[in-house]
């Protein structure tokens, strides 16, 4: 996991999405998903940890009665920036999802392995709907194509760390999304 870092912005080489984007971009997708729900039976889950300040802001910008479920997965461990396309379940759904419209909130979708994974599982629970609502899309990477029904921002292929998203379990309370340094994963 390496040495805690000492000063976090200064690991940060650039701000690529600063926290009044975010705030804005998040009240988009929450008014969309509020019109398109409207008189359904929605249940956001989201995949833990780095979904966390995400859901968090946009379970508050849906308003429809909504109920919550949080998995965790792990898709590689440690340090590691490169995605192995291994899934392990470390915490499944807390509820039945059978008969309600589930919508999977992510922070990020990189290769789409994790996703791909998730989708099939969740789809054996037989939710009347199932759809996905990610911050962030890396398409650069893709190797699984999937229909991703709500976006917030299209990024380059680039590290990035914030708003939930960490290097070593590190830079997820960072309010702001950015790339790190180089030299802070090189060493
Ligand atoms: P995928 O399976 O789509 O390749 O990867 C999804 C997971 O990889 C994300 O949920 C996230 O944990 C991690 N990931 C992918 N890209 C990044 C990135 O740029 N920064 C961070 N911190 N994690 C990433």
């Amino acid at each position: 996991m390496g040495r805690p870092p000492t000063n976090l912005h200064a690991d940060v080489a650039e701000v690529l999405l600063d926290e009044e984007r975010i705030r804005a971009k998040v009240l988009e997708l929450g008014e969309r998903i509020s019109a398109d729900y409207a008189g359904r039976e929605l249940t956001l889950v989201s995949v833990l940890k780095g979904s966390l300040p995400f859901m968090a802001d946009l379970m508050r910008a849906i308003h429809l009665p909504l109920t919550i479920d949080l998995m965790e997965v792990s898709s590689y461990g440690g340090a590691a920036t490169e995605t192995s396309g291994l899934v392990r379940i470390i915490k499944d759904l807390s509820a039945s999802i059978d008969g309600r419209d589930a919508l999977l909130v992510e922070d990020i979708i990189d290769t789409g392995l994790t996703l791909n994974y998730l989708l099939r599982y969740l789809r054996g629970k037989n939710p009347a709907s199932l759809r996905i609502c990610t911050l962030l899309d890396k398409p650069a990477r893709r190797l699984v194509e999937i229909p991703v029904d709500y976006v917030g921002f299209t990024i380059p292929d680039q590290f990035v760390v914030g708003y939930g998203l960490d290097y070593g379990e590190h830079y997820r309370n960072l309010r702001y999304v950015g790339v790190l340094r180089p030299e802070v994963y090189s060493t």
